[in-house]
């Protein structure tokens, strides 16, 4: 798993393909990398700090580093993070960074700020290799799993741009992966940038306060469940097979009643105390019904749930619209009157296209979607 995280970070910097990044490198990836050059385990402490904490790249620059473990590690390692290109503030306080990998990729990471809490949306993938069909990364196709280095490397970038302006504040409090790509299907590499996100040493998050989002992937649920302590939402977004299918496609693979079987699992596993978050995008007309309502509640029966309604985000070419407000409140209603702790999420950042469902990156489409819906679009376009 490292070494797939490694080949993809050596192919990016091109000039040293024998040089590790240690910004991939969890605690028990860093006590390896310094059990092999003789050195002990607690230098894994020192380069988690020097990295994460306090942002630093040069070796050079590590004081408590005798000088000839700084020229050891000069000669075996690099820290070498994704290029931010852009970064761009909402009026709503929302801010969007763009980050550019090797191969003319580029992902996409948003921080939401609400009160107290400040909410880091961070990719997993570049592009996604579901289909969602209202959602607009499905459209940019997929191109590669990230490695571990670009994911903790968009934790590091925002973390870095608030702590230059807000030193000793905690801006970041929660980290989810609800940004571009399906975190389960890359799942060795997402376990590694969790570990790193609830590490004392680097940014220490309470593992409650990291949130994997998954459309659905069983098999990855049942190896979170005893593979990490996180919480976890899952995008059902229709309460019917037939629906689910059009909507999200995985769901011909892993159908409700096996996504539910899996929810209970991975409650259980966590000692009873986990509870799942379930996402639903509010389409108008589509899912959005009293009935819909209705039929959601059966579905999570026996499951502790927690719902959050997520108004639909337009891009262009979408088919779908955003519920009307009376729909969602009447939806709203009927879960709660049901006892489901329901919450719906205010839309953020659509001024600077940050909003749910509207990351797009650039994406060197390897499944040739892009091509494809264009031509639907054009023929759509000639009717
Ligand atoms: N693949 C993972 C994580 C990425 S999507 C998953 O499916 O959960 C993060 C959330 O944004 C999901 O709940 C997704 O369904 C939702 N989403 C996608 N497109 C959206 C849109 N256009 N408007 C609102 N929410 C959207």
């Amino acid at each position: 798993m490292q070494n797939d995280d490694q080949s993809s970070v050596t192919e990016a910097s091109g000039n040293s393909p024998a040089k590790v990044n240690l910004l991939g490198l969890d605690r028990r990836g860093l006590e390896a990398f310094f059990a092999d050059m003789g050195e002990k385990a607690f230098r894994a402490s020192q380069l988690l700090k020097w990295i994460h904490q306090l942002g630093v790249d040069d070796f050079d620059e590590m004081t408590n580093l005798s000088k000839a473990l700084r020229t050891k590690l000069q000669a075996h390692a690099e820290i070498r993070a994704p290029q931010v290109v852009l970064d761009q503030g909402s009026s709503d306080g929302t801010h969007k960074w763009v980050l550019r990998l090797d191969g003319g990729n580029h992902i996409e990471t948003v921080f939401i700020p609400d009160g107290e809490r400040g909410t880091l949306c961070v990719s997993s993938q570049v592009g996604c290799a579901l289909e969602c069909s209202f959602c607009s990364t499905a459209r940019q196709g997929f191109n590669r799993n990230l490695s571990v280095a670009e994911i903790i490397g968009q934790l590091r970038a925002a973390y870095t741009f608030f702590n230059a302006r807000h030193r000793d504040e905690r801006i970041i409090t929660n980290v989810v992966l609800m940004g571009m790509g399906e975190p389960l299907l890359n799942f060795e590499n997402v376990i590694a940038a969790m570990n790193i996100m609830t590490d004392d040493d680097s940014y220490g998050l309470s593992k409650r306060r990291v949130t994997l989002s998954t459309a659905g992937v069983v098999p990855g649920m049942d190896r979170l469940a005893v593979e990490a302590d996180v919480s976890l939402a899952v995008s059902l977004h229709a309460p019917t097979d037939e629906l689910r299918n059009e909507l999200v496609p995985l769901n011909r693979k892993y159908p409700i009643k096996e996504l539910m079987e899996a929810c209970k699992r991975y409650v259980q596993a966590g000692s009873g105390k986990r509870k799942i978050t379930f996402e639903y995008v509010m389409l108008d007309g589509v899912n959005d019904t009293p009935e819909h309502a209705r039929q959601l509640l059966k579905v999570l029966k026996g499951v502790p749930s927690k719902v959050n309604l997520i108004p639909f985000n337009p891009f262009p070419q979408g088919k779908y619209q955003r519920s009307s407000n009376k729909a969602i409140e009447t939806f709203w209603r009927i879960l709660m009157d049901a006892g489901i702790t329901t919450v719906t999420r205010r839309t953020r950042g659509d001024d600077i296209d940050a909003a749910c469902g509207q990351l797009v990156g650039k994406v060197q489409d390897r499944t040739k979607r892009q091509q494809r819906y264009a031509a639907q679009e054009s023929d759509q376009g000639g009717l």
